[in-house]
């Protein structure tokens, strides 16, 4: 089944929300075997709202609508669809009755323009809406689908959760499942170049590479017949995986879709690695993202902002001479914050990160995302050049990534090679 995604509000084409619901719902909709070709935006206008309904249901089987659903004037998406597909507006005394008792458990007084929300197109399947007011329905008419849904995101996710993803998925000849490759330290092209062959030859599972900042996710996903229990997406995922990882190694940190943080974080506390960070430019953002990890406390010690000169010399003991001979921004510097901070927590690891995030001082010697990286343990200290491109705060995050990437090659090695 070929579906839209049709959202109502004019907050959203004056550019107030971003269109999360279009997101989310295309986001669930592949798992139980419908495809959505177009998302579209129109106002609270029944006019252009009639237009774009209609286009809909001339492209689409299916048209999932969110927004219009509540008590104004100007939510009208109910009506717009009853009249474009020709049914009457029924009042349900059940949905009046939850009304109500939702507006005393919630302690508001329920006014009159609230009735409307009990009215609902003749038979068509409720959605319940156990955290608002405003329930949602599934119509079926001529072959299509139409789905009304509330615009509040706490609202329509349980509603499609609960209703709309049964249903589909009891309609549905087919299941999807899809797994997550995420890959760091390998350009997109570069990865694409080393998988070519599968991506061109690629049926099932298909094999869709996406790059994020600083990143590159690969999802493969399998499509089985329902009902067939013959098939199983992970067998079917199973030997293109083990292909692509024999091409691609360890550029491919996680296969189950979590962030570099939290693999890194996973391995210092499985081999019970201490660290402790020295930041520079990126002022405490590594120590903030490896303590959004909850349990970490375990292994990281504590994480320095060691942004001037002084603090580089009192805090971490990098020598005078290093700052003035080579400057702050260099490999020596980076090498003695590493072993400082070290030193000074007495942990396994000791990371150090200093760099020009910009968009001022840099210098054609010292350009913009000139950043150093080093990591200190026992056996001495590894020390990165990075030369990014982007905006400052683009730079101090893939300085990030590439902070988080060292600890894990290194607790990688370590785990292979010294115990
Ligand atoms: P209500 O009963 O709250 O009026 P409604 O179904 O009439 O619900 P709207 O009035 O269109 O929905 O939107 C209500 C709120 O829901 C918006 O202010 C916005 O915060 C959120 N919202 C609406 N549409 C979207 C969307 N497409 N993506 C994300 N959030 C949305
Ligand atoms: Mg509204």
């Amino acid at each position: 089944m070929d579906a839209e995604i049709l959202a109502v509000g004019t907050e959203l084409l004056m550019g107030q929300i971003a269109n999360t619901n279009a997101q989310y719902i295309s986001s669930r909709l592949p798992s139980v075997g419908v495809n959505v070709y177009y998302h579209s935006v129109v106002g609270d206008n029944a006019g252009r709202l009639r237009k774009c309904l209609n286009i809909a249901l001339e492209r689409s089987d299916v048209v999932i609508m969110t927004g219009g659903l509540g008590p104004t004037k100007d939510d009208l998406t109910k009506e717009t669809v009853a009249d474009v597909l020709g049914l009457k507006l029924i009042l349900h005394e059940d949905i009046l009755d939850k009304m109500k008792a939702y507006f005393s458990r919630t302690n508001r007084k329920m006014t009159d323009n609230n009735i409307k929300q009990a009215y609902l197109p003749e038979n068509c399947i409720v959605i319940n809406n156990d955290n608002g007011t405003a329930p949602g329905c599934i119509i079926e008419k001529d072959d299509k689908v139409v789905i009304m849904l509330p615009g509040p995101p706490s609202e329509m996710k349980p509603m499609f959760e609960d209703t709309v993803i049964p249903y589909f998925a009891s309609k549905s000849q087919y299941k999807l499942a899809s797994k997550f490759l995420r890959i760091f330290g390998i350009g997109e092209s570069a990865m694409e170049e080393l998988i070519m062959d599968l991506v061109e030859n690629q049926s099932n599972p298909t094999i869709a590479p996406y790059a994020k900042e600083g990143e590159v996710t690969l999802r493969l996903t399998a499509r089985c017949k329902t009902g067939d229990n013959v098939c199983d997406a992970e067998e079917i995922i199973k030997p293109v995986e083990e292909e692509i990882k024999r091409r691609l190694g360890d550029y491919i940190y996680s296969t189950d879709n979590k962030n570099l943080e939290e693999v890194t974080a996973e391995l210092l506390l499985q081999n019970n690695v201490t660290i402790a960070t020295a930041e520079s430019c990126t002022g405490g953002l590594i120590s903030s993202r490896l303590t959004d990890i909850p349990g970490i406390s375990k292994v990281f010690n504590r994480g320095i902002v060691s942004y001037s000169n002084e603090a580089k010399i009192e805090n971490l003991g990098v020598k005078r001479e290093t700052l003035e001979k080579y400057g702050a921004v260099s490999r020596e510097t980076a090498r003695e914050m590493a072993e400082g901070i070290r030193n000074v927590a007495g942990t396994d690891l000791g990371l150090a990160v200093t760099g020009i995030a910009g968009p001022g001082g840099g210098t054609a010697e010292k350009p913009v995302g000139l950043v150093y990286v080093a990591l200190a343990d026992k056996f001495g200290v590894k020390v990165k050049e990075l030369r990014l491109t982007g905006d400052r705060g683009k730079i101090r995050r893939i300085t990030c990534l590439h902070a988080f990437d060292m600890i894990r090659r290194r607790i990688l090695e370590w785990k292979e090679n010294w115990q």
